[in-house]
Order: structure tokens, then sequence, then C-alpha cells
């Protein structure tokens, strides 16, 4: 498919614009999308702004970032299997080599060629070109069908969800017990609805808008840490006195990190999906060795998707679809960027249609 489109070209930290460039064409493996819907994700502005450049995100300008979408398959390349177009997919930033020893074992987020493009490495919208843009192409292990009731704008909180779902794998989340979340942003609020559907009570802890928003829907128990004490004796009140089964930390502070060890029971598990912006933050440490906290870092979603689209389709995560707030046209990026850095009108999850047509 030869022709121009729409794309949010970065031409320099901070300096972004929409242009008119050239539809990409599929090569061996890959299929070319059609962008029916983008999601902001909070690692977004970073990227834009050149925050992020020592992770080499982006790795040179100009680039186009973004890698929460949805969207259908409009034309496949040589030696595709699994996909056909017309199929209506959605996207996940991180797409292994598929040779390595990390990716045999399923775990492609943690590809052992990581940056390696000439051994199949793809880190979409972050080291590779992404989804910013009317149409783009992708090696097919990174997208995953949607089905028929699942909307593309549903779709492109897979990745977030999906992310959410691998650190309450790594806590190995029960049916009946509790789990605190910290953290009642787009991420926090997917983790705090998939432990709800997984059988899990969840006490969510943050302050303010947000917090008020994750209760409406549908935290067991809200902690706002402006108005209570200390977060981690208001987690032992509600527990019986024991803590958590399982902590989310969601927040990305250095308090944050701290109190989520101390708010696990002995015995418990802690998962940490913010990234820390250095290493060296601050863990409670004696806490972790005392109690024999497990504490998983947690990074993306490896074989995540399937599993929250089935969720989406079959009810059980229905209301994740209410953490979107705002939708923006794609010349309305800056708009659309400004409303989810602000946190305008309560937003929470800003997303972007590249087309006119509805999603
Ligand atoms: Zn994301
Ligand atoms: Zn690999």
């Amino acid at each position: 498919m030869a022709g121009k489109m729409k794309a949010v070209v970065i031409h320099a930290p901070g300096e972004y614009a929409l242009e008119e460039v050239d539809i990409p064409k599929p090569k061996r493996g890959e299929v070319l999308v059609k962008i029916r819907a983008i999601a902001i994700c909070g690692s977004d502005p970073g990227i834009f702004a050149g925050r992020v450049r020592a992770n080499g995100w982006p790795p040179c300008y100009p680039f186009v970032a973004g890698h929460e979408f949805a969207g259908e398959v409009v034309e496949i390349g040589e030696s595709v299997t699994v996909l056909r177009p017309g199929d209506r997919v959605s996207g996940e930033a991180h797409c292994g080599c598929g040779v390595c020893e990390n990716c045999k074992r399923g775990m492609y987020n943690l590809c052992l060629n990581y940056g390696n493009k000439e051994a199949g490495h793809r880190h979409y919208g972050h080291n590779t070109e992404g989804c910013y843009a009317q149409y783009q192409v992708y090696d097919q292990k990174a997208l995953s069908r949607m089905p028929d009731n699942v909307s593309f704008d549903e779709g492109t909180l897979v990745d977030t969800a999906g992310t959410a779902l691998n650190a309450l794998r790594l806590c190995g989340v029960v049916p009946g017990g509790n789990t605190v979340v910290i953290g009642p942003g787009p991420m926090g609020i997917s983790a705090m609805l998939i432990a709800k559907a997984m059988g899990s009570s969840v006490i969510m802890v943050g302050r303010g808008e947000r917090l008020m928003f994750a209760g409406k829907l549908g935290a067991d128990e809200l902690i706002d840490y402006e108005k209570t004490g200390d977060p981690v004796l208001e987690v032992r009140r509600m527990t019986g006195g024991y803590g958590a089964d399982q902590v989310i930390e969601a927040a990305g502070n250095t308090t944050a990190f701290l109190e989520s060890v101390q708010m696990a029971k002995k015995g418990g598990q802690v998962a940490f999906i913010s990234i820390p912006s250095e290493d060296g933050q601050s863990i409670a440490g004696k806490y972790l060795v005392m109690n024999q906290i497990s504490l998983h870092g947690t990074r993306a979603n490896p074989n995540c998707s399937r599993h929250i689209l089935h969720m989406i389709s079959n009810g059980s995560l229905g209301t994740l679809k209410n953490m979107i707030t705002h939708v923006f046209p794609i010349d309305q990026t800056r708009e659309a960027f400004d409303t989810f850095i602000r946190r305008r009108d309560g937003a929470v999850k800003v997303l972007i249609h590249p087309f006119a047509e509805p999603a």
C-alpha cells in the first residue's frame, strides 16, 4: 500500500509536529496496521521530551513514538502465518528476537538481544518507530487478534493492563486474598480491576481525585495518605494486623518503594511496576529479610495480551474502559498530551484517533 499518511514526528527533545510521511512497507514476518486508536502512556511524555535518551528511547531523530494501540491489518508481508488483512489487533511494545534463551522461555520482555534489530528485536515506540501515526508496520509476534466485542478504544488498554497482570502473576494472587495497590493511575487501576477479577480484595493507596475515582471503579478500601496517618499502619489495621498478601507499587516515588515492602505480611510478595528514576532507591531491606518478603521487578507484559482481551470480552474487566476519560483527533495531539500531563478535567487515560471514522 503506497501513499502518504499523517504521523506525529519528533525532531528534537520536546519538538514534534504532525507531518505527511510515506506509509511504511511490511517486511518478512511483518504486517501493516491501520492504527484506529492510540493511548498516551505515562512513559510517552518522557520519550517526547528526550528525558530517557540514556535508555536509547528514541535512538535517533526524526522518530515516531507510541506503543499502546489497536487497529486493523491492511497488508501482510512475506511469511506471515497468523494474521490476515481485516484482522482487528491490539499491540505490545516488546517483540523479542524469538531465538535467545529468554525468548524461548516466553520471557521476550527480557530478550537477550535487546536493541539488536538484525536479530529481530523490536521495542516499538522506544527503539523502533511506533503508533503515533495512521499506519505502522509490526512483527506478527507483537500483535494479538481482538475478539469482535472488544472495541479499538479498549484494545489500546491491553498493554497497560497486561503489565498489571504480569505483576499480579509474579506475586501469585490467590482468590480470597488481599492486595494493596499503591498509585491509583491507569496502571494501578488496571491492577486493582484484575486483582478483583482474580478474586482478591483490594486496598488502594493514593490521594485526592484519582483515589476517589479508583473507589468508584471498585476498590474495596481506600487509604488517602494525605488524610490518614501512616499508610503502613492503616494497611495493617485493615488486614487484621498482618499486612497484605501482595503489594503492587505503581506510584513511582521513594516513599512508595519503601512502604510497599513494609505493607506486605510475613512471607508476602511485592511487585514494583514503576521504573525508579535511578538505582539506589530506599527499600526496607531489614523488614524484607526478617519477614521473608519476595520482591519482583516487573517489566512489561509477556504473554498477557490474550488473557486481558479475553477478560474484557467476557465482561470480567468490563469497567476497564471507564479509565478512558478523553479522546482527541490526531491533529490535536499537543492538546491531548497537555490534558494527559496536567490531568485536566480528571484525565486518566487519554486516547488519540488517527482517523475521523468512529473507532
Ligand atoms: Zn505503556
Ligand atoms: Zn530474544
